[in-house]
Parts: structure tokens; C-alpha cells; sequence
């Protein structure tokens, strides 16, 4: 065969393969792990904030334990703390924007990425089961304006019900004659609990059955009941505000009900009738946003890495710089091959979600553990490699480390993900 006629053959096959020579056919594109122009613009956009606005100011307002408001404040400016952000985010259809947003704040630092996002997961359970009409009242008034902005906070853990979700102890009782839920009880760690303008708090409205007896409800701005408890004092995310949520005689409008009361009566009566009901309302919200917490740690991660090359290419001992050591380059093509690892799973889970794709063997809880694993080794592995540096506060690198340990520990601990993954592979119910 000449040259010519190979060549043709092989671009015949390639049309084939591909539907066409432009990578694109029938029934979208085909399979492809480069970005579209709009996503590298928003991952450049959300990098530009996180370099200029965020890093800048990570190192103060981890050391003041505040929520960073001028920091949201500017987000909010630029249109980056925003529904209409959010929702760009998620409209992407191969779902990855919303974790390449992520990883990018995450990058410029970790405690300030939470205050801005932890309003997502109140979002992502008003999103995920409120009605229409319930996502047009309450997601606004989750971000305030870009004068005013606010934050909304998801309360499920309790002092008794962390990992066991279904030992949740808050009820909420209807009352008919005033077509209002009562709710009473405490939450605990919440982000963002009792500065937040929206509260989604998870409830029991029938103990006897478990967490398949729970409800998601909306407790609007200034609801009488509703009140702020201790507030915690953390090992990092420290510019996170985190705090127990008091719920005594706590009456919001029947309307508050996520989903409405129609369906929650229809899930009850299939519950008590011993059919299977759809996953509880705290599960159903974790599921959906594990990829982009995942992503979050990705972000510290990389950050941490990036700084570790950087340094170990600057610090010369032994008349060398500490990176021609192997011990110290092998360290770092590790960090490197885990963290890109981390991020295929991540991408992966965030697509099949996206694309309504069932996670058959966990691939959200996947996601996450190795996300958060890495994180917490890789920033580690950072703070060896800076040396005395790296265990200072003058260096971000243990900062990093600190905001990294939540994410073996919140939306589902480690050894939790293990346990949803191994059940699911194995259909066995491993304890
Ligand atoms: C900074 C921060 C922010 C948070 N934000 C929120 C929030 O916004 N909203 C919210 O609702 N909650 C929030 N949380 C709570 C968080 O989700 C819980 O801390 C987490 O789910 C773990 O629960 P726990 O702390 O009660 O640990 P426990 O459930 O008591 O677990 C303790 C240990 O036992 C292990 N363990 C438990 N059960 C098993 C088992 N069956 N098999 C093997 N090991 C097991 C766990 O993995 C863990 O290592 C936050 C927590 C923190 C620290």
C-alpha cells in the first residue's frame, strides 16, 4: 500500500471510530478528557479570584476564626458567589465545572473555598428535593444580595447522629390547625449553623422509622426557635464558621417542607406498608455533592504539592537542590500521579451524576475517599518536604495540612465511604 492510501485508510477508520474527523458524530461527542472553552474560562476566571482575592487573605482569617464576609462580599461582586454562578456551574452538562470550580477556590486556600461554598449544600438539598416553586423562594435568599450577601447552612449531624444518620433525634410534628411544622432538637458542627439567613435542617417526622422517617425543612430568616449554639473551635477550615443549631418549638409555615407534604405522606405510606422508599433526605444531598467536596480536597491538595516543587527546587543543601534527591522527587511524582488519580475519579462520579447515571459500586463515595485521602497524605508529605519550614506558620503548607483532616471526616468519614463502597460491590450488608 503507498503511503497516500495508508494514510486515507487510517483516516477512514479514524471517521469511523469517531463519527468524524472533528472528534464529533452522531449521539454528541465521543469520548474526550479536553475541556471546552468554556470551562477553561471559568476555571481561569475562578483561578483569578483564588489567586488575587483568596490566598492573600487565607493566612489572616484563618488565624481570626471568622467567616471572611469581605472576602464573600467580593466573590458576591464579581458574580462568583451567586445562584446564577451555581447554576451555570451545574448546567454544564458533563458535569464538570462544578469540581473544576472547586478544586480552583479550593487551591487558594480551603477555610475561606468553605465559607463561600458551604451555602452549596443547603442549595443542593433545596435543589435536589424542594419543588419549583420552593427552589425560586429559597435559593435566592440562600446567597442574599451581591450588597448583602448571606449564607445558608445543612444541619443533619446531631451529638448522638454522625455517621448514623438514621439516630437523628429531631422531630418535626405537624400542626393542622395552623398548618405548621414544629421542630425541636439540637444539631451539631453545622456550617455556617446560626449566621445562616436559611437553615435546611433534617428531622424525623416518625422515630419508629428510621432515617426512611425523615424530612428536609427550610427554617426561613429570623424564625423564633431558631437559635445558635456553641460555636466550635477548630484544628483547620478555621475560616469556616462551624456551631451547634438549637431548635426549640421551632414553627415554620407547612410550605417549608421540602418536596411538599402530599409526597412525604405518600413515602410514608410505602414505608409502612414495607415497600421501598426512595433514599432518605440526608443521604440523597451527600450523594449528589461528594465529587465536589471531593474536588475541594483535590484543590488543598494541589496547592500544597505545587508550593513542595517549587520549594524543593529553591533549597539547596548539601551543595544541591533538595530535589535532586530522589527521596525527595520520587515524593513528589507521587504526589503528583495520586492527585491526577484523584481527580479522574473525581470527574468520573461528577459525570455519571450528572448524566443520571446510577452509582452502581459507590463511584461518588469513590471520589471522595480518595480525594480526601490524598489530600491529608499529600499535604503531609509537603510539610516533610519544606523541613522546619514546612511545620511553621510562616509557610501555608501547614495550614494546608489542618484543612485537609476534615475530608476524611465530614459528608461521610472514610471508613463510612469504605463501607458504602464494599456493600455496594459486594451486595453483602458488611457491618
Ligand atoms: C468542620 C466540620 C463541618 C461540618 N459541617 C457539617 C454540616 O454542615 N452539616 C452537617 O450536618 N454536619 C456537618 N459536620 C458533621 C460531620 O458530617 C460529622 O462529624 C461526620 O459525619 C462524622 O460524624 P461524627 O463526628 O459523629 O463521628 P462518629 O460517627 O462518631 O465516628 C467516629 C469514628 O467512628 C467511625 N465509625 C462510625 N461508624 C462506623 C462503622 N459503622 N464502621 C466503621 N467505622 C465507623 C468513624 O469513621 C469515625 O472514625 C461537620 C463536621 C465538621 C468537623
Amino acid at each position: 500500500m503507498s503511503d497516500t492510501a495508508a494514510v486515507a485508510e487510517a483516516e477512514a477508520l479514524v471517521a469511523d471510530a469517531t463519527g468524524g474527523t472533528d472528534g464529533t458524530g452522531e449521539g454528541g461527542p465521543k469520548f474526550t478528557l479536553e475541556l471546552n472553552q468554556d470551562q477553561k474560562d471559568i476555571r481561569e476566571w475562578v483561578h483569578g479570584f483564588a489567586e488575587g482575592v483568596v490566598r492573600p487573605a487565607a493566612e489572616e482569617w484563618d488565624e481570626r476564626e471568622e467567616t471572611p464576609w469581605p472576602v464573600i462580599q467580593e466573590a458576591a461582586k464579581i458574580g462568583l458567589y451567586s445562584f446564577e454562578a451555581l447554576g451555570q456551574f451545574w448546567a454544564d452538562e458533563t458535569g464538570l465545572t462544578l469540581p473544576i470550580a472547586n478544586e480552583e477556590l479550593f487551591w487558594g486556600d480551603a477555610g475561606i473555598g468553605m465559607a463561600i461554598m458551604g451555602t452549596s449544600l443547603a442549595v443542593a438539598a433545596i435543589f435536589g428535593q424542594g419543588t419549583p416553586e420552593q427552589m425560586g423562594e429559597w435559593i435566592p435568599q440562600c446567597f442574599g444580595s451581591a450588597d448583602d450577601p448571606k449564607v445558608a447552612a445543612f444541619c443533619s449531624s446531631e451529638p448522638d447522629a454522625g455517621s448514623d444518620v438514621s439516630a437523628i433525634r429531631t422531630t418535626a410534628r405537624y400542626d393542622e390547625a395552623t398548618d405548621e411544622w414544629v421542630l425541636n432538637g439540637q444539631k451539631a458542627w453545622a456550617t455556617n449553623g446560626g449566621i445562616a439567613n436559611v437553615h435546611v435542617v433534617i428531622a424525623s417526622v416518625d422515630r419508629e422509622l428510621g432515617s426512611r422517617g425523615h424530612a428536609a425543612f427550610v427554617i426561613p430568616p429570623g424564625t423564633a426557635g431558631c437559635e445558635q449554639g456553641a460555636k466550635v473551635k477548630k484544628h483547620g477550615l478555621r475560616a469556616s464558621h462551624t456551631a451547634d443549631v438549637h431548635l426549640d418549638d421551632c414553627r415554620v409555615p407547612g410550605a417549608c417542607l421540602l418536596g411538599g407534604k402530599e409526597k412525604l405522606d405518600e413515602r410514608l405510606a410505602r414505608v409502612r406498608e414495607g415497600k421501598k422508599a426512595k433514599s432518605q433526605a440526608a443521604m440523597q444531598t451527600f450523594e449528589a455533592s461528594r465529587p465536589t467536596v471531593g474536588a475541594q480536597a483535590l484543590g488543598i491538595a494541589r496547592a500544597a504539592y505545587e508550593y513542595a516543587l517549587e520549594y524543593a527546587k529553591e533549597r539547596r543543601q548539601f551543595g544541591k537542590a533538595i530535589v535532586e534527591n530522589q527521596a525527595i522527587a520520587f515524593t513528589l511524582a507521587d504526589m503528583k500521579l495520586e492527585i491526577d488519580a484523584a481527580r479522574l475519579l473525581v470527574w468520573r462520579a461528577a459525570w455519571m451524576g450528572r448524566n443520571g447515571h446510577k452509582f452502581e459500586n459507590a463511584e461518588g463515595s469513590m471520589s471522595k475517599l480518595k480525594a480526601g485521602e490524598v489530600a491529608v497524605w499529600a499535604t503531609e508529605r509537603a510539610i516533610q518536604i519544606l523541613g522546619g519550614n514546612g511545620y511553621t506558620r510562616e509557610f501555608p503548607v501547614e495550614r494546608m495540612h489542618r484543612d485537609a483532616k476534615i475530608y476524611t471526616i465530614f459528608e461521610g468519614t472514610s471508613e463510612i465511604q469504605r463501607l458504602v463502597i464494599s456493600r455496594a460491590i459486594s451486595g453483602v450488608h458488611i457491618k
